[in-house]
């Protein structure tokens, strides 16, 4: 018998993944020492949801962590991430936009973004809808917003069990990805991320075309 051990579900969820994908290990309510475990073992791409937990562990761990922000995130608090946050996963305003762009300016740095799209049936769910995502990512963004970097999209699907709602959801999200990247724009010269999949929607998520995935509990066990 082998035991359920950080590394060995950690090393199940990278076999599951072509190469390509990028493995954002979601850390939120983790402790600092399991989330240097998970660093120990080679891992450097984490997910944050809460601000103020982010501020305060960044510091306590290794400088070369990549800290994704996925969680949504009030314009009050984007001040405690701007200075080190390298993608902010849940763009789901305009006022949100502005303060990132003018954080990022006053921490001397560009902030990369994905912009959220709303493809749950859940009302609860943020985000964009797709009419209001197109003609944004249409726009001159470097002239609007010249210190954000638009690198992609990121959608979460409904939670359910009927696997087919999500599998159409995530399809949906992969073929606007596909159309806004298939035509440039200045402000989106690398926009190549598409982040989709968790824990309980990676299979639907790897089949629709996802380029990063948000794992949580498959890799830390239940929160
Ligand atoms: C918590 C969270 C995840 C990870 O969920 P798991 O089910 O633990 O894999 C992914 N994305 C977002 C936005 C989350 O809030």
């Amino acid at each position: 018998m082998t035991a359920d051990t950080l590394a060995e579900r950690y090393r199940r969820v990278k076999e599951a993944l072509p190469p390509a994908v990028v493995l954002v290990a979601v850390s939120k309510k983790r402790s600092v020492e399991e989330i240097q475990a998970l660093y120990d073992l080679g891992h450097r791409d984490f997910g944050e949801n809460y601000p103020q937990e982010l501020r305060e562990k960044q510091p306590l761990l290794p400088k070369d962590i990549r800290w994704h922000f996925i969680g949504h995130l009030q314009t009050n608090k984007v001040k405690y991430i701007a200075p080190f946050v390298h993608l902010v996963h849940g763009v789901d305003s305009i006022g949100l936009l502005d303060e990132l762009d003018k954080r990022a300016r006053a921490n001397g740095r560009a902030i990369d973004v994905l912009v959220q799209v709303h493809i749950a049936k859940e009302e609860t769910k943020h985000g964009f809808s797709e009419a209001e995502v197109r003609p944004l990512l249409a726009e001159d963004l470097s002239a609007r917003w010249p210190d954000l970097r638009f690198r992609g999209l990121m959608g979460m699907a409904t939670n359910t069990e009927d696997s087919a709602i999500v599998q159409t959801e995530f399809a949906d999200l992969a073929d606007l990805y596909r159309s806004i990247a298939s035509q440039a724009a200045p402000g989106r010269e690398r926009f190549n991320v598409l982040s989709m999949g968790m824990s309980g929607d990676l299979e639907q998520a790897l089949s629709a075309g996802t380029t990063m995935v948000r794992v949580g509990t498959a890799i830390f066990g239940a929160r």
